[in-house]
Protein backbone atom coordinates (compact mmCIF):
# COMPACT_ATOMS: atom_id res chain seq x y z
CA UNK A 1 0.00 0.00 0.00
CA UNK A 2 1.74 3.34 -0.64
CA UNK A 3 1.80 5.12 2.21
CA UNK A 4 2.16 8.81 0.92
CA UNK A 5 -1.00 10.27 1.77
CA UNK A 6 -3.51 9.01 4.20
CA UNK A 7 -6.51 7.24 2.83
CA UNK A 8 -8.36 10.63 2.73
CA UNK A 9 -7.52 13.98 3.15
CA UNK A 10 -10.88 15.77 3.17
CA UNK A 11 -14.42 15.12 3.64
CA UNK A 12 -17.99 16.69 2.97
CA UNK A 13 -20.84 14.41 5.00
CA UNK A 14 -24.19 14.88 6.03
CA UNK A 15 -26.15 12.58 8.73
CA UNK A 16 -29.73 12.78 8.24
CA UNK A 17 -32.75 10.74 9.35
CA UNK A 18 -34.22 9.15 5.64
CA UNK A 19 -32.84 8.48 2.10
CA UNK A 20 -29.56 9.27 0.99
CA UNK A 21 -28.97 13.09 -0.24
CA UNK A 22 -27.12 14.93 -2.80
CA UNK A 23 -23.79 16.53 -1.75
CA UNK A 24 -22.22 19.10 -3.64
CA UNK A 25 -18.82 19.42 -2.05
CA UNK A 26 -15.77 22.52 -2.71
CA UNK A 27 -12.44 21.01 -1.50
CA UNK A 28 -8.83 23.64 -2.14
CA UNK A 29 -7.52 20.11 -0.95
CA UNK A 30 -6.80 18.18 -4.51
CA UNK A 31 -7.90 14.82 -5.32
CA UNK A 32 -10.54 12.21 -6.50
CA UNK A 33 -13.74 12.74 -5.02
CA UNK A 34 -15.68 9.07 -3.71
CA UNK A 35 -19.33 9.21 -2.51
CA UNK A 36 -20.11 7.36 0.77
CA UNK A 37 -24.05 6.45 1.61
CA UNK A 38 -23.81 4.32 4.81
CA UNK A 39 -27.93 3.52 5.72
CA UNK A 40 -27.81 3.08 9.44
CA UNK A 41 -31.10 1.94 11.79
CA UNK A 42 -32.42 5.25 12.44
CA UNK A 43 -30.09 7.94 9.97
CA UNK A 44 -28.33 8.27 6.87
CA UNK A 45 -24.35 8.83 6.21
CA UNK A 46 -23.93 11.04 3.04
CA UNK A 47 -20.30 11.82 2.51
CA UNK A 48 -18.01 12.88 -0.49
CA UNK A 49 -14.46 11.89 0.73
CA UNK A 50 -10.96 13.91 -0.96
CA UNK A 51 -8.77 10.85 -1.40
CA UNK A 52 -5.63 9.38 -3.82
CA UNK A 53 -7.00 6.05 -4.41
CA UNK A 54 -8.12 3.97 -1.23
CA UNK A 55 -11.40 5.73 -0.16
CA UNK A 56 -12.61 2.91 1.63
CA UNK A 57 -9.85 2.34 4.26
CA UNK A 58 -11.22 5.87 5.71
CA UNK A 59 -14.55 4.89 6.01
CA UNK A 60 -15.31 1.99 8.72
CA UNK A 61 -18.90 0.39 9.35
CA UNK A 62 -19.78 -2.06 12.27
CA UNK A 63 -23.54 -2.46 13.24
CA UNK A 64 -25.55 0.55 13.60
CA UNK A 65 -21.99 2.96 13.57
CA UNK A 66 -20.60 4.30 10.61
CA UNK A 67 -17.76 7.22 10.62
CA UNK A 68 -15.15 8.91 7.73
CA UNK A 69 -11.66 10.04 8.85
CA UNK A 70 -9.53 12.32 7.07
CA UNK A 71 -5.89 12.38 8.43
CA UNK A 72 -4.17 9.57 10.03
CA UNK A 73 -3.04 8.17 13.50
CA UNK A 74 0.50 7.97 15.04
CA UNK A 75 0.03 6.07 17.88
CA UNK A 76 -1.68 2.82 15.74
CA UNK A 77 0.24 -0.10 18.04
CA UNK A 78 -0.44 1.79 21.33
CA UNK A 79 -3.96 1.55 20.44
CA UNK A 80 -4.30 -1.70 19.15
CA UNK A 81 -2.75 -2.92 22.50
CA UNK A 82 -5.53 -1.74 24.20
CA UNK A 83 -8.54 -3.57 22.26
CA UNK A 84 -9.76 -7.02 23.48
CA UNK A 85 -8.49 -9.75 21.70
CA UNK A 86 -9.85 -10.62 18.50
CA UNK A 87 -11.02 -6.91 18.13
CA UNK A 88 -7.46 -5.62 17.60
CA UNK A 89 -6.25 -8.04 15.29
CA UNK A 90 -8.49 -6.73 12.26
CA UNK A 91 -8.26 -2.83 13.60
CA UNK A 92 -4.10 -2.78 12.85
CA UNK A 93 -4.03 -3.67 9.35
CA UNK A 94 -7.56 -2.41 8.16
CA UNK A 95 -6.51 1.22 8.40
CA UNK A 96 -7.13 3.90 10.48
CA UNK A 97 -10.58 4.14 10.48
CA UNK A 98 -11.30 0.66 11.70
CA UNK A 99 -8.97 0.95 14.37
CA UNK A 100 -11.01 3.83 15.54
CA UNK A 101 -14.11 2.16 15.01
CA UNK A 102 -12.75 -0.37 17.28
CA UNK A 103 -11.85 1.87 19.54
CA UNK A 104 -15.67 3.24 19.80
CA UNK A 105 -17.29 0.16 20.10
CA UNK A 106 -15.17 0.09 23.42
CA UNK A 107 -14.73 3.65 24.70
CA UNK A 108 -17.76 5.17 23.05
CA UNK A 109 -16.39 9.38 22.38
CA UNK A 110 -13.76 8.93 25.41
CA UNK A 111 -11.72 6.93 22.06
CA UNK A 112 -10.77 9.82 20.96
CA UNK A 113 -8.97 10.86 24.00
CA UNK A 114 -7.00 8.22 23.16
CA UNK A 115 -5.62 9.20 20.02
CA UNK A 116 -2.68 11.15 18.87
CA UNK A 117 -2.99 11.65 14.89
CA UNK A 118 -3.53 14.55 12.82
CA UNK A 119 -7.24 13.88 11.82
CA UNK A 120 -10.88 15.55 11.77
CA UNK A 121 -13.57 12.39 12.15
CA UNK A 122 -17.19 12.06 12.03
CA UNK A 123 -19.28 9.44 13.14
CA UNK A 124 -22.87 8.18 13.30
CA UNK A 125 -24.86 6.09 15.74
CA UNK A 126 -28.21 5.91 16.77
CA UNK A 127 -29.85 9.37 16.26
CA UNK A 128 -25.89 10.52 17.27
CA UNK A 129 -23.52 12.58 15.29
CA UNK A 130 -20.21 13.46 16.86
CA UNK A 131 -17.65 15.35 15.31
CA UNK A 132 -14.22 15.15 16.80
CA UNK A 133 -10.59 16.97 15.78
CA UNK A 134 -7.13 16.00 17.00
CA UNK A 135 -6.12 17.45 20.33
CA UNK A 136 -4.82 20.30 18.18
CA UNK A 137 -7.29 20.68 15.99
CA UNK A 138 -4.88 20.37 12.87
CA UNK A 139 -7.24 19.39 10.46
CA UNK A 140 -9.63 21.93 11.02
CA UNK A 141 -13.48 20.69 11.04
CA UNK A 142 -16.77 22.95 10.47
CA UNK A 143 -20.72 21.99 11.40
CA UNK A 144 -23.79 23.31 10.37
CA UNK A 145 -25.83 21.54 12.73
CA UNK A 146 -29.87 21.81 12.11
CA UNK A 147 -32.97 19.73 13.03
CA UNK A 148 -33.32 16.73 11.07
CA UNK A 149 -29.85 17.02 9.22
CA UNK A 150 -26.29 17.71 10.71
CA UNK A 151 -23.49 18.79 8.34
CA UNK A 152 -20.01 19.09 8.37
CA UNK A 153 -16.61 19.28 6.44
CA UNK A 154 -13.07 20.14 6.65
CA UNK A 155 -13.32 22.82 4.76
CA UNK A 156 -16.02 26.07 5.25
CA UNK A 157 -16.23 26.47 1.42
CA UNK A 158 -18.32 23.31 1.22
CA UNK A 159 -20.99 24.22 3.70
CA UNK A 160 -21.92 27.72 2.19
CA UNK A 161 -24.04 26.94 -0.13
CA UNK A 162 -26.00 24.95 2.77
CA UNK A 163 -25.78 27.61 4.55
CA UNK A 164 -27.61 30.03 2.93
CA UNK A 165 -30.06 27.71 1.75
CA UNK A 166 -31.00 26.00 5.79
CA UNK A 167 -32.68 28.41 8.33
CA UNK A 168 -29.93 29.38 10.80
CA UNK A 169 -31.83 27.13 14.08
CA UNK A 170 -30.78 29.90 16.78
CA UNK A 171 -29.46 26.84 18.76
CA UNK A 172 -25.90 27.96 20.19
CA UNK A 173 -23.32 25.79 19.49
CA UNK A 174 -21.37 25.39 22.93
CA UNK A 175 -17.90 26.53 23.00
CA UNK A 176 -17.45 26.80 19.22
CA UNK A 177 -16.09 29.58 17.32
CA UNK A 178 -18.70 31.19 14.41
CA UNK A 179 -17.48 31.40 11.09
CA UNK A 180 -17.50 35.04 9.39
CA UNK A 181 -19.92 35.57 7.54
CA UNK A 182 -21.62 32.25 7.02
CA UNK A 183 -24.54 32.20 9.51
CA UNK A 184 -24.69 28.68 11.64
CA UNK A 185 -21.53 27.44 10.44
CA UNK A 186 -19.26 26.61 13.78
CA UNK A 187 -15.56 25.42 14.29
CA UNK A 188 -15.33 22.56 16.17
CA UNK A 189 -12.33 23.35 18.96
CA UNK A 190 -9.55 21.33 18.83
CA UNK A 191 -9.19 18.43 21.53
CA UNK A 192 -13.05 18.23 21.30
CA UNK A 193 -15.44 16.19 20.33
CA UNK A 194 -19.28 17.61 19.79
CA UNK A 195 -22.23 14.83 20.29
CA UNK A 196 -25.05 16.28 18.20
CA UNK A 197 -28.59 15.04 18.34
CA UNK A 198 -29.56 14.53 14.45
CA UNK A 199 -33.38 14.94 15.23
CA UNK A 200 -32.72 18.32 17.06
CA UNK A 201 -28.82 19.34 16.11
CA UNK A 202 -28.47 20.09 19.69
CA UNK A 203 -24.64 19.80 20.45
CA UNK A 204 -23.11 18.85 23.80
CA UNK A 205 -19.25 19.26 23.82
CA UNK A 206 -16.84 17.25 25.29
CA UNK A 207 -13.17 18.30 25.64
CA UNK A 208 -10.40 14.96 24.53
CA UNK A 209 -6.95 17.08 25.51
CA UNK A 210 -6.37 20.47 26.62
CA UNK A 211 -2.38 21.92 26.85
CA UNK A 212 -0.88 21.33 30.47
CA UNK A 213 -0.87 23.87 32.75
CA UNK A 214 1.58 22.77 34.96
CA UNK A 215 5.05 22.39 34.68
CA UNK A 216 8.05 19.92 35.11
CA UNK A 217 11.05 20.31 36.75
CA UNK A 218 14.12 18.01 34.93
CA UNK A 219 17.47 16.92 35.15
CA UNK A 220 19.24 18.94 31.97
CA UNK A 221 20.43 15.71 31.01
CA UNK A 222 17.03 14.35 31.17
CA UNK A 223 14.72 16.81 29.35
CA UNK A 224 17.50 16.66 26.28
CA UNK A 225 16.99 13.11 25.83
CA UNK A 226 13.20 13.25 26.68
CA UNK A 227 12.70 15.69 23.83
CA UNK A 228 15.06 13.90 21.49
CA UNK A 229 13.10 10.56 21.67
CA UNK A 230 10.17 11.86 21.89
CA UNK A 231 10.68 13.96 18.78
CA UNK A 232 12.57 10.96 17.25
CA UNK A 233 9.41 9.12 17.92
CA UNK A 234 6.66 11.45 16.23
CA UNK A 235 9.22 11.92 13.13
CA UNK A 236 9.26 8.24 12.54
CA UNK A 237 5.39 8.15 13.05
CA UNK A 238 5.17 10.46 10.52
CA UNK A 239 7.65 9.04 7.58
CA UNK A 240 5.48 5.99 7.65
CA UNK A 241 8.11 4.15 6.30
CA UNK A 242 8.35 6.38 2.56
CA UNK A 243 10.75 8.98 1.90
CA UNK A 244 9.58 12.21 3.00
CA UNK A 245 9.99 15.81 2.12
CA UNK A 246 11.39 17.95 4.43
CA UNK A 247 10.68 21.63 3.90
CA UNK A 248 13.91 22.93 5.34
CA UNK A 249 14.95 26.45 6.38
CA UNK A 250 18.17 26.29 7.73
CA UNK A 251 16.73 26.93 11.34
CA UNK A 252 16.80 24.53 14.22
CA UNK A 253 13.32 23.17 14.19
CA UNK A 254 13.41 22.11 10.69
CA UNK A 255 16.78 21.42 10.37
CA UNK A 256 16.30 19.12 13.66
CA UNK A 257 13.54 17.15 12.16
CA UNK A 258 15.45 16.84 8.62
CA UNK A 259 18.35 14.97 10.76
CA UNK A 260 15.92 12.62 12.52
CA UNK A 261 13.60 11.85 9.26
CA UNK A 262 17.55 11.09 7.32
CA UNK A 263 18.21 8.62 10.26
CA UNK A 264 15.28 6.81 9.75
CA UNK A 265 14.79 6.92 6.08
CA UNK A 266 16.71 4.54 3.28
CA UNK A 267 19.23 6.66 0.87
CA UNK A 268 19.18 10.18 0.67
CA UNK A 269 16.89 12.54 2.04
CA UNK A 270 14.76 14.95 -0.11
CA UNK A 271 14.77 18.83 1.16
CA UNK A 272 13.28 22.22 0.12
CA UNK A 273 13.90 25.38 0.53
CA UNK A 274 11.75 28.72 -0.56
CA UNK A 275 13.51 32.33 -0.86
CA UNK A 276 12.35 35.62 -2.37
CA UNK A 277 13.83 38.10 -4.71
CA UNK A 278 14.45 40.28 -1.48
CA UNK A 279 15.54 37.40 0.92
CA UNK A 280 16.32 33.85 1.54
CA UNK A 281 17.95 31.33 4.02
CA UNK A 282 19.54 29.14 1.16
CA UNK A 283 22.89 29.36 2.53
CA UNK A 284 21.91 28.14 6.24
CA UNK A 285 19.89 25.29 4.62
CA UNK A 286 22.79 24.60 2.17
CA UNK A 287 24.52 24.02 5.36
CA UNK A 288 22.31 21.65 6.72
CA UNK A 289 21.64 19.70 3.74
CA UNK A 290 25.36 19.22 3.01
CA UNK A 291 26.19 18.15 6.30
CA UNK A 292 22.75 15.60 6.14
CA UNK A 293 23.64 14.22 2.50
CA UNK A 294 19.79 15.27 1.51
CA UNK A 295 18.65 15.75 -2.20
CA UNK A 296 18.39 19.44 -1.74
CA UNK A 297 16.22 21.89 -3.73
CA UNK A 298 15.93 25.48 -3.67
CA UNK A 299 12.77 27.70 -5.25
CA UNK A 300 13.24 31.65 -5.44
CA UNK A 301 10.27 33.37 -5.88
CA UNK A 302 9.28 36.87 -6.93
CA UNK A 303 7.58 38.86 -4.38
CA UNK A 304 5.06 40.52 -6.41
CA UNK A 305 4.11 36.68 -7.34
CA UNK A 306 4.59 35.71 -3.90
CA UNK A 307 1.94 38.63 -2.70
CA UNK A 308 -0.26 37.73 -5.34
CA UNK A 309 -0.62 34.34 -3.57
CA UNK A 310 -2.17 36.13 -0.96
CA UNK A 311 -6.05 34.92 -1.83
CA UNK A 312 -4.50 31.49 -2.08
CA UNK A 313 -3.35 31.13 1.23
CA UNK A 314 -6.83 32.83 2.61
CA UNK A 315 -8.70 30.28 0.13
CA UNK A 316 -6.62 26.80 1.70
CA UNK A 317 -6.07 28.13 5.24
CA UNK A 318 -9.18 29.73 5.40
CA UNK A 319 -7.86 32.23 8.52
CA UNK A 320 -8.48 35.41 9.03
CA UNK A 321 -5.69 36.21 10.93
CA UNK A 322 -2.72 38.62 9.20
CA UNK A 323 -0.08 36.86 11.39
CA UNK A 324 -1.06 33.47 10.45
CA UNK A 325 -1.25 34.42 6.95
CA UNK A 326 2.26 35.87 7.33
CA UNK A 327 3.61 32.71 8.04
CA UNK A 328 1.67 30.52 5.99
CA UNK A 329 2.09 32.50 2.92
CA UNK A 330 5.71 31.73 1.35
CA UNK A 331 4.80 28.18 2.90
CA UNK A 332 1.74 28.39 0.15
CA UNK A 333 3.68 29.49 -2.38
CA UNK A 334 6.36 27.04 -1.81
CA UNK A 335 3.94 24.25 -1.70
CA UNK A 336 2.26 25.72 -4.71
CA UNK A 337 5.84 25.26 -6.89
CA UNK A 338 6.18 21.45 -6.03
CA UNK A 339 4.84 19.99 -9.17
CA UNK A 340 5.31 16.34 -9.64
CA UNK A 341 3.65 13.13 -7.79
CA UNK A 342 1.73 13.79 -4.12
CA UNK A 343 4.40 13.74 -1.31
CA UNK A 344 4.27 12.93 2.37
CA UNK A 345 5.85 16.49 3.66
CA UNK A 346 7.41 16.96 7.17
CA UNK A 347 7.78 20.14 8.47
CA UNK A 348 9.62 21.99 11.54
CA UNK A 349 6.25 23.94 12.07
CA UNK A 350 5.25 25.04 15.57
CA UNK A 351 8.47 24.37 17.98
CA UNK A 352 8.05 28.37 18.63
CA UNK A 353 4.95 27.86 20.43
CA UNK A 354 5.19 25.43 23.55
CA UNK A 355 8.74 27.15 23.65
CA UNK A 356 8.09 30.66 22.99
CA UNK A 357 10.88 30.91 20.20
CA UNK A 358 9.23 33.68 19.20
CA UNK A 359 9.22 36.10 21.54
CA UNK A 360 12.79 36.81 21.92
CA UNK A 361 12.19 36.90 26.06
CA UNK A 362 15.35 36.65 28.38
CA UNK A 363 13.09 37.12 31.54
CA UNK A 364 11.30 33.89 32.85
CA UNK A 365 8.22 34.91 33.93
CA UNK A 366 7.44 36.34 30.38
CA UNK A 367 8.05 33.47 28.68
CA UNK A 368 5.37 31.43 30.64
CA UNK A 369 3.26 33.82 30.30
CA UNK A 370 3.93 33.83 26.44
CA UNK A 371 3.30 29.48 26.31
CA UNK A 372 0.64 30.14 28.27
CA UNK A 373 -1.42 32.60 26.35
CA UNK A 374 0.01 31.12 23.12
CA UNK A 375 -1.67 27.41 24.23
CA UNK A 376 -4.43 28.88 25.40
CA UNK A 377 -5.34 31.04 22.13
CA UNK A 378 -3.94 29.01 19.05
CA UNK A 379 -7.39 27.31 18.81
CA UNK A 380 -9.40 28.57 14.90
CA UNK A 381 -6.31 30.20 13.29
CA UNK A 382 -5.35 26.96 11.04
CA UNK A 383 -2.39 27.80 11.00
CA UNK A 384 -1.45 23.73 10.95
CA UNK A 385 -3.88 22.98 8.21
CA UNK A 386 -2.93 20.41 5.64
CA UNK A 387 -5.27 22.32 3.28
CA UNK A 388 -1.88 24.12 2.50
CA UNK A 389 0.05 21.64 0.62
CA UNK A 390 -3.36 19.66 -0.17
CA UNK A 391 -3.44 22.14 -2.63
CA UNK A 392 -1.17 20.27 -4.87
CA UNK A 393 -2.19 17.16 -3.62
CA UNK A 394 0.57 17.07 -0.96
CA UNK A 395 0.29 15.98 2.42
CA UNK A 396 2.40 17.87 4.85
CA UNK A 397 2.38 17.19 8.53
CA UNK A 398 4.07 18.58 11.31
CA UNK A 399 6.04 16.26 14.61
CA UNK A 400 6.76 19.33 16.96
CA UNK A 401 2.86 19.43 17.43
CA UNK A 402 2.24 15.54 17.76
CA UNK A 403 0.37 14.79 21.36
CA UNK A 404 3.00 13.67 22.93
CA UNK A 405 6.04 16.07 21.88
CA UNK A 406 3.73 18.98 22.63
CA UNK A 407 2.98 17.52 26.25
CA UNK A 408 6.45 17.23 27.09
CA UNK A 409 7.75 20.69 25.47
CA UNK A 410 4.75 22.82 26.56
CA UNK A 411 4.79 21.14 30.37
CA UNK A 412 8.98 22.11 30.80
CA UNK A 413 9.77 24.71 33.47
CA UNK A 414 10.68 27.49 31.40
CA UNK A 415 14.12 27.55 32.64
CA UNK A 416 14.70 25.08 30.65
CA UNK A 417 13.49 26.90 27.24
CA UNK A 418 15.90 29.57 27.85
CA UNK A 419 18.79 28.71 29.62
CA UNK A 420 22.11 30.24 29.50
CA UNK A 421 21.70 33.24 27.11
CA UNK A 422 19.76 30.62 24.08
CA UNK A 423 16.26 30.47 23.29
CA UNK A 424 14.96 26.91 22.92
CA UNK A 425 17.92 25.88 24.79
CA UNK A 426 16.19 22.01 25.58
CA UNK A 427 15.55 21.62 21.49
CA UNK A 428 19.21 22.59 20.67
CA UNK A 429 20.83 20.91 23.03
CA UNK A 430 18.87 17.68 22.16
CA UNK A 431 19.96 17.97 18.47
CA UNK A 432 23.48 19.08 19.31
CA UNK A 433 25.07 15.90 18.31
CA UNK A 434 23.23 15.72 15.15
CA UNK A 435 23.84 19.25 13.07
CA UNK A 436 26.29 21.61 12.48
CA UNK A 437 27.33 23.71 15.52
CA UNK A 438 26.48 26.52 13.72
CA UNK A 439 22.73 25.20 12.57
CA UNK A 440 22.32 24.30 16.78
CA UNK A 441 23.57 27.78 17.47
CA UNK A 442 21.84 30.14 14.53
CA UNK A 443 19.22 32.75 15.91
CA UNK A 444 15.79 32.10 14.92
CA UNK A 445 14.03 33.51 12.09
CA UNK A 446 10.43 33.53 11.08
CA UNK A 447 9.60 32.28 7.88
CA UNK A 448 7.55 35.89 7.74
CA UNK A 449 11.15 37.24 8.30
CA UNK A 450 13.36 35.26 6.03
CA UNK A 451 11.29 35.41 3.15
CA UNK A 452 10.66 39.13 3.31
CA UNK A 453 7.16 38.26 3.26
CA UNK A 454 6.38 40.87 6.43
CA UNK A 455 7.94 43.55 5.45
CA UNK A 456 6.73 43.18 1.65
CA UNK A 457 3.33 43.36 2.61
CA UNK A 458 4.07 46.04 4.52
CA UNK A 459 5.26 48.17 2.02
CA UNK A 460 2.61 47.57 -0.34
CA UNK A 461 0.08 48.93 1.19
CA UNK A 462 2.37 51.92 2.29
CA UNK A 463 2.55 52.62 -1.87
CA UNK A 464 -1.25 51.99 -1.62
CA UNK A 465 -1.25 55.31 0.62
CA UNK A 466 -1.57 53.29 3.91
CA UNK A 467 0.07 55.39 6.81
CA UNK A 468 2.99 53.04 9.08
CA UNK A 469 0.45 53.77 11.97
CA UNK A 470 -1.82 51.86 10.43
CA UNK A 471 -0.46 48.86 8.60
CA UNK A 472 -1.24 46.03 11.00
CA UNK A 473 -5.11 47.20 10.82
CA UNK A 474 -4.77 47.57 7.15
CA UNK A 475 -3.73 43.66 7.02
CA UNK A 476 -6.26 42.91 9.24
CA UNK A 477 -8.62 44.17 6.27
CA UNK A 478 -7.26 43.25 3.40
CA UNK A 479 -7.45 39.40 4.58
CA UNK A 480 -10.81 39.71 5.79
CA UNK A 481 -11.94 41.29 1.86
CA UNK A 482 -9.88 37.95 0.52
CA UNK A 483 -11.38 35.47 2.80
CA UNK A 484 -15.51 37.31 1.73
CA UNK A 485 -14.55 36.88 -1.90
CA UNK A 486 -12.61 33.06 -1.94
CA UNK A 487 -14.22 31.57 0.72
CA UNK A 488 -18.11 33.30 1.70
CA UNK A 489 -18.90 34.02 -2.27
CA UNK A 490 -16.15 31.04 -3.48
CA UNK A 491 -14.72 32.90 -6.23
CA UNK A 492 -11.95 30.67 -7.13
CA UNK A 493 -8.31 32.38 -5.60
CA UNK A 494 -6.93 32.79 -9.11
CA UNK A 495 -10.16 35.29 -9.65
CA UNK A 496 -9.22 37.31 -6.88
CA UNK A 497 -6.21 40.09 -7.07
CA UNK A 498 -4.29 41.02 -4.06
CA UNK A 499 -3.80 44.52 -5.38
CA UNK A 500 -7.73 45.29 -5.33
CA UNK A 501 -8.06 44.01 -1.99
CA UNK A 502 -5.60 46.50 -1.13
CA UNK A 503 -6.80 49.57 -3.16
CA UNK A 504 -10.53 48.71 -1.61
CA UNK A 505 -9.25 48.75 1.95
CA UNK A 506 -7.04 51.73 1.05
CA UNK A 507 -10.29 53.81 -0.14
CA UNK A 508 -12.15 52.21 3.05
CA UNK A 509 -9.63 53.46 5.51
CA UNK A 510 -9.42 57.31 3.46
CA UNK A 511 -13.10 57.57 3.52
CA UNK A 512 -13.09 56.65 7.19
CA UNK A 513 -10.63 59.57 8.38
P1 LIG B 1 13.82 28.67 13.67
O1 LIG B 1 12.61 28.80 14.55
O2 LIG B 1 15.04 28.48 14.46
O3 LIG B 1 13.90 29.78 12.67
P2 LIG B 1 12.75 27.08 11.57
O4 LIG B 1 13.16 28.09 10.55
O5 LIG B 1 12.88 25.66 11.20
O6 LIG B 1 13.56 27.29 12.89
P3 LIG B 1 10.29 28.63 11.60
O7 LIG B 1 11.10 29.83 11.26
O8 LIG B 1 9.33 28.76 12.73
O9 LIG B 1 11.23 27.37 11.98
O10 LIG B 1 9.51 28.16 10.29
C1 LIG B 1 8.49 27.18 10.40
C2 LIG B 1 8.71 26.04 9.43
O11 LIG B 1 8.39 26.45 8.10
C3 LIG B 1 10.14 25.55 9.34
O12 LIG B 1 10.46 24.68 10.38
C4 LIG B 1 10.19 24.91 7.98
O13 LIG B 1 9.68 23.60 7.98
C5 LIG B 1 9.29 25.83 7.18
N1 LIG B 1 10.09 26.89 6.56
C6 LIG B 1 10.37 28.10 7.07
N2 LIG B 1 11.11 28.83 6.23
C7 LIG B 1 11.31 28.05 5.15
C8 LIG B 1 12.01 28.22 3.93
N3 LIG B 1 12.63 29.34 3.63
N4 LIG B 1 12.03 27.20 3.05
C9 LIG B 1 11.38 26.04 3.33
N5 LIG B 1 10.71 25.83 4.47
C10 LIG B 1 10.67 26.81 5.36
MG1 LIG C 1 13.10 29.99 10.77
Amino acid sequence: MDQTLPAATGFLVSAHPGGGQGLAPVFATQGSHAPVAQALRSQTLDAVLVHSGAPERAVARSGDMALVLAGELYNREELVSVLPPGAGAGAGDGGDAHLLLALLKVYDLHAFRLLNGRFAAVVATGDRVLAATDHAGSVPLYILPAPGRVLAATEIKSLVPEAARTPPSGRPVPEARRVRRVPGVHQVPAGAVLDLDVRTGAAVRTRTWTPPVSRRVMAESDATTAVRETLERAVRARTAGTAPLVVLSGGIDSSGVAALAAAHTEGPLDTLSMGTDTSDEFAEAGVVATHLGSRHREITIPTADLLGQLPHAVWASESVDPDIIEYLLPLTALYRALDGPARRILTGYGADIPLAGMHREDRLPQLDTAVALDMATFDGLNEMTPVLSGIRGHWSTHPYWDRDVLDLLVGLEAGLKRRYGRDKWVLREAMSGLLPEETVNRPKLGVHEGSGTTSSFSLLLMDAGIPEADIHRAKRLVVQEIFDRVVVEGLPPAEVATADAVRQVADRLKESE
